[in-house]
Order: C-alpha cells, then structure tokens, then sequence
C-alpha cells in the first residue's frame, strides 16, 4: 500500500483513493497521467474494491500493455488485463461468441496491390499502403463500402473517389470470400457480437466489471462505440488523456470524447495534474510557448524539477550542418554519461531515419529504428534484390533504371500519401547513393555491399532511438532531437486545413514534451528550405500563417530544357528545341514544331508529369557543379560524396562566392576541401 501512494501529489493521491465510478483524468504531457492510472489500478486491488480479473485497462501498444503490466506486478499486483482496443476485441470474440473469429489478414498491403494492379494507369502505381490507409480512414468512421461514396464529405481519398468505392468494395469482397478479416472487423465483429448475440452482454458484465483507457484523446468512433458495448450502462470507467496531444485526428480520433466525458457520466471525478514532473523548466517554458497557439482547455505546464540545460534551437544552412551538429551532440552526450537508449532523434515523416541511420552508422554509433529501418522497406528490399541480379560498373545507371521502374519520379506531385511518400524518399536515396558511388570502376555488386555496411549497424533494443513523432506518444528520453522542423515537413505539406495544421503543432508539442533533460530543435533555412513557422512560434515571433500555399504555387511537375524527350498526348514526340517564358517548343519527327504550354502535360523517361518552366539560375548551377563532381570524383577514384554533398553544393550554388575566403565560410568547406577544390569550384561559377 505503501508504494502504491508513494511521493503522489495530493491531485494524483485523490485519483487512485477513487477506485470506484467515473473519473476523468485530464491533464497535461509529463504530469504523471499513466503513473497515476497504474498506481488506480493497483489500489482498486488492493483495497479489494475489484480483483485483479475485473479489470480491463486499455492503453495505445501492446507495448504500453506491457510496460503497465510490469509496472503493476512491482507494486504487487497480478492479473489485470492491460491491453489495446484490437486485442481486447480479439479475446473477447474467442471467448464469448457463438461463432470463432475468422483468421486475420497480417495486412491489407497484399490484397490491395492485387486490386492496385488492375487500375488504370497513373493510379496503378499508388502503394498498396495508401489505398490501405484510405480504408481505415473509412472503417474507423464506421464507413462500410457501401456507404463510402456518401460519406466521404470533402475528404480526399488518394484516388479518384468512384474508383476508390469499387476498390473498397472489392477489397471486401475478396476478404469475406477468403474467410478473413482485417484489424478494423476486429473492432466492428466486437460490437456486433455485442449487439446482436444473445446473452453476451451478461456473460461480460459478469466478467469485466472496471475499465481504464489510456491516452483517450486518440480514441477514434469504432473504439468508443466498442467500449460504450463494454460499459453497457454502467460507468466504472476511467479515462486519461490530454487534447493538446491529439496526434490521431487523420485515423478519425477526436479529444471531444475525452472532453465530453465528464457530461455523458454524471458524477464522474474530474482530475486536473498541474505540475509536470518529466522535463527542466528550461524544456518546459519552450513547450508552453506554444500553449497560446494550441486552443482547447490552456494547461500551462508548471515545472518540479531543477534547472536544466538551455535548449538548442537553431537553424543551419545546409542539412549537413544540420545532421553534423545532431551527431556531435549525441557524441558530447554520450561522453557526458547518457546513455545512447536515452536519446531519441524524433521525425514527421518515416524516410528521415535515413540521414541519421547514415550518419550514426558512419561514427560508429549504434542506434534502433522503431518503425522500420531504411533497408528493411520494401522498396530497399526490391531494389538491392534486383541489384544483386546485375552486374556491371555502369552502378547511377542501373540503379536509376530500375528506380525508374518501381516509379520513381524527381519532382513529387501534391496528394502522396504517407507511405508513397516514404517510397520516392527511398528511391530518391538510393539513385543519390548510387551517383555518389558510381565512379567507373566498381560495380553494382560492390555497391550492395557498401549499402548494407553503411545501413546496416542497427541494434536490436538498443542504441539511439530513431523514430517518428507519432511513435515517440507516451514515452521519455534524456535527450530529444527535432531534426527538420520546417516548411512541408512539419506542417506536413499534405496538411492543408486549419485543423491539419493544429494536429501537426500537436505533434511538435508531444516532440517537445518527451524530453527530460536535453533538447535539441532545428531547421534547415537554404533556400530551398525555410524553417517552419513552428519554429518562430518558439521565439515569440508573431505567428505567420503556415504556408502551405506558397508551396502550391510552385510549379509540380518535370522542369522542361533544351533536348528533352517528351511523348504529348494525341501520340506526339519529340525533342524540346526552345523555351520561352510560357511554353517549350517541340519538334516533332517530321520537324514540324508544337507548342507545349507549362502547365500541359507531357511524359518523359516514362513519368507523366504537368511541365514545368525551365530550371532557374542556380538550379542548373547546381546541375553544373555535380557534373564537375562527378568528374572530380572519378578522377580521383572516390565516391562523389567525399568531394561535396548535395546540400553543400546547394549552398554554393545559392551564394555564389567569387573568392577562396567567401567560400571557406560555407558550411561542409574545411581548410582540406577548400585546398583540394577550391580553384575548381571558383572555375566552374565563374564559367556559368
Ligand atoms: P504523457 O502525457 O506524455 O503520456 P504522463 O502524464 O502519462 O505523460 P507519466 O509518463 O506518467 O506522465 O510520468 C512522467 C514522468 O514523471 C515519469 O518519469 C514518472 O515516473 C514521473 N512522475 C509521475 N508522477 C510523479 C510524482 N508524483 N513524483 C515524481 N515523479 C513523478
Ligand atoms: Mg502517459
């Protein structure tokens, strides 16, 4: 008993003295929500008001289930169910229900290519993952196949919305003929036992007699619709959440049944945590600076802890420089005594653990990838599965052929969905790698094995922890790392509503808040980059509007210039001879010319794609520089990457020193490279 109440704050103390009837827990990042709740639960047994087998608790993962059961068995209690909504549904259609549940389909990926495959052209090469995510979208809203062309609203699917009702409908059809069920019947086969088998209601309540859910700020319509089955009437529930940390809004979770929940249960006990007992005070004032900005119920959140370590927040003007610092840091850390499990570098969108994958791999410093790393994609798998098939030297080539096969495209057009997104950052990556490596005279072999030396130090359970910001809910680190806090990262591009972009700065919060003493936040600014008005929210500055609109201003599509084979529509080709400032002309095999507005599309080296106006100045400046790279690299017989990265060409390209001392002061010059290329990378900008 002792422990149950151990160092607990009085508001915490009165949560776990209630064991019995509603009660809200409604309180802010690091408050000790999750402590509480398990320490509730422990006293609900051992004060005998409930035993171990009444109680149901809920929480995000089957990690999270874990890590509270562990906890309950040190305060001494076992037996308690702790699990997610999905296994919890699972067990009780195992248990209660007349029929057996049917075998789950590991994922939806493999039916949906199938049917991806059978679509018309530009659409069949949308992952399988997005059509996959467009029908949780739908069965978490409890939208059936039927129902979807009615209901979808102003909601974009990926694809157009007819072709994606016969999709959906396909896609259950071939499950129900196949006797399978995916993850979302799970949920909806749950509350139709419920409410349609006899006895099933009693049997339960006989069973399951208190509940708790953890981060009920994400709780989306199938899950409370399958725990209002579970509550049938009564109201032992306890809910903890925090509406500033609604990350989920995209799958159809709201905070409004966290919110809500003090009304629909008269007499529920509404606990508000004030103090904050994860993070420094100097961590904790950069989070409340976005409290203005985050609406809702205002929790400020007030520190306990001793002073810390001034957070960085800092803007670099290349992505090296960015990566370098994040690594230097992680390095200083560890000498100072943290251990690498402790850190966490936390990113918007899954291909991000590639740059630090690299970079860690390089140092030498282990770290594990929480949502699947690099080569463990399947489009990594893919492509160094057919690389393994060929064999020449002809290495940017070979990769960039059978990137151009899987789809790649250079210029990524608006609406990808996440997993298509993560799918072009990998190809892009590799056709990069592959022109840093290609010098001649090694092959494609040698480059798989370069691939799987560099990539390949990730440890199991330990090291640094890579992950993305939705991952990184519910848990703490040392030190936090927010790489990339820019335009179109983070806002995410696709988030174009007011209420995408509140969902995105939600997710910057949670990023923040799981620091405990160290925190890193940082940006881009190159041109091409701008840091994201997140950012300059932290400073104080007043907020600008997110800019997803001066993003879709830029012209999506392929850059035309000068000698460009393009197919037009009608069964045209030919090659563009001239540019203007409105169109390209293109001369056709019988030589007569066609004029292409920007805008029309075209379709080159296989890619169909609105045309662009030409490359600006220092686009091509910059095409100009990795030719010379290319040759410099070959010359000396090393990869590309050892002369200069991109980003640093980016920066040259975009300042344009004239002199050694004016391009000393760009990042990624050292005194060796400056000696060694200086005079060449002075020639090549004074020639274009
Ligand atoms: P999140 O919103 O991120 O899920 P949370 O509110 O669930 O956070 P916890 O993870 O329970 O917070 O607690 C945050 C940290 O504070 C943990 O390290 C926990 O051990 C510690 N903690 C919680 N309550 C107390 C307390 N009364 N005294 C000291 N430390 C506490
Ligand atoms: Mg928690």
């Amino acid at each position: 008993m002792d422990r149950i109440f151990e160092g607990l704050n009085p508001e915490q103390r009165r949560a776990v003295e209630t064991v019995r009837g509603p009660v809200c827990i409604l309180a802010g990042a690091g408050s000790g929500k999750t402590t509480t709740i398990t320490r509730r639960i422990a006293h609900q047994v051992s004060s005998s008001a409930f035993d171990p087998l009444d109680i149901l608790a809920v929480t995000f993962t089957d990690k999270a289930a874990g890590e509270m059961r562990s906890r309950l068995s040190a305060l001494g209690v076992s037996g308690v169910r702790a699990r997610t909504f999905h296994s919890a549904a699972l067990a009780q259609l195992r248990g209660l229900s007349a029929e057996p549940p049917a075998e789950i389909m590991p994922s939806k990926a493999m039916a949906l290519r199938q049917i991806g495959n059978t679509l018309p052209k530009p659409y069949k090469f949308r992952p399988a993952g997005d059509l996959a995510s467009e029908i949780e979208w739908a069965k978490n809203r409890r939208i059936t196949a039927d129902t979807y062309l009615d209901s979808i609203g102003s909601h974009q699917p990926p694809i157009p919305a007819d072709l994606m009702a016969s999709v959906y409908q396909r896609y259950e059809r071939g499950k129900n003929d196949r006797g399978l069920i995916d993850f979302e019947d799970l949920l909806e086969h749950g509350i139709r036992m419920f409410q349609e088998e006899e006895y099933v209601q009693e049997r339960f309540a006989a069973r399951y007699k208190s509940f708790t859910v953890d981060e009920y700020q994400d709780v989306n319509l199938l899950q409370e619709t399958l725990l209002r089955e579970w509550l049938g009437g009564r109201d032992d529930l306890c809910v903890v959440g925090d509406d500033y940390q609604s990350i989920y809004g995209f799958t159809g979770a709201t905070p409004q049944y966290l919110l809500d929940m003090p009304i629909r249960l008269p007499g529920a006990v509404v606990i508000r945590l004030e103090s904050n007992y994860r993070s420094t005070p100097q961590v904790l004032s950069l989070a409340n600076k976005l409290v203005p900005m985050l609406g809702g119920a205002e929790k400020v959140l007030q520190p306990t802890l001793p002073d810390g370590a001034e957070p960085a927040v800092r803007s670099f003007s290349s992505a090296s420089g960015e990566i370098d610092f994040v690594v230097a840091r992680i390095k200083d850390l560890h000498a100072d005594g943290i251990p690498l499990e402790e850190m966490a570098v936390l990113y918007r969108v899954n291909f991000r653990s590639e740059d630090y994958e690299e970079a860690l791999a390089a140092e030498k410093i282990p770290f594990q990838v929480r949502d699947g790393a690099f080569l463990s994609r399947q489009s990594a798998r893919q492509l160094l599965g057919s690389l393994k098939r060929t064999d020449t030297t002809d290495v940017a080539a070979a990769v960039r052929k059978l990137a151009d096969r899987a789809g790649y495209l250079e210029e990524l057009p608006d609406g990808l969905g996440d997993q298509e997104l993560t799918r072009q950052g990998d190809l892009a990556r590799f056709v990069r790698l592959s022109e840093e490596f290609d010098d001649g005279a090694r092959s494609t072999a040698q480059f798989v094995t370069d691939i799987e030396a560099r990539f390949g130090t990730e440890g199991e359970g330990r090291g640094v922890n890579l992950l993305t910001l939705h991952r990184a809910k519910g848990l703490e680190f040392a030190a936090v790392f927010l790489p990339r806090v820019e335009e179109g990262e983070l806002p995410f591009k696709r988030a174009r509503t007011d209420e995408g972009i509140a969902e995105e700065r939600r997710l910057f919060y949670v990023g923040i808040t799981r620091a405990k003493q160290h925190l890193a936040i940082t940006c881009v600014n190159d041109g091409r980059r701008k840091s994201s008005s997140f950012f300059d929210e932290l400073s104080g500055k007043p907020a600008r509007r997110s800019a997803p609109s001066a993003q879709a201003k830029e012209p999506e599509g392929i850059a035309a210039e000068i000698g460009m084979e393009v197919e037009l529509s009608g069964g045209f080709s030919g090659k563009v001879i001239e540019l203007d400032e409105r169109s390209a002309s293109v001369e056709l095999a019988d030589g007569q010319l066609l004029v292409v507005r920007y805008g029309e599309r075209v379709k080159t080296r296989g890619v169909s794609l609105p045309l662009a106006p030409p490359k600006g100045p220092q686009e091509r400046l910059v095409d100009e520089l990795k030719k010379w790279r290319l040759e410099r690299a070959k010359a000396d017989g090393v990869p590309a990457y050892v002369v200069f990265h991109d980003s640093t060409l980016e920066s040259i390209a975009e300042r344009r020193p004239a002199s050694l001392p004016e391009l000393s002061r760009i990042d990624g010059l050292g005194p060796v490279k400056l000696e060694r290329y200086g005079e060449d990378v002075l020639a090549v900008l004074s020639e274009s």
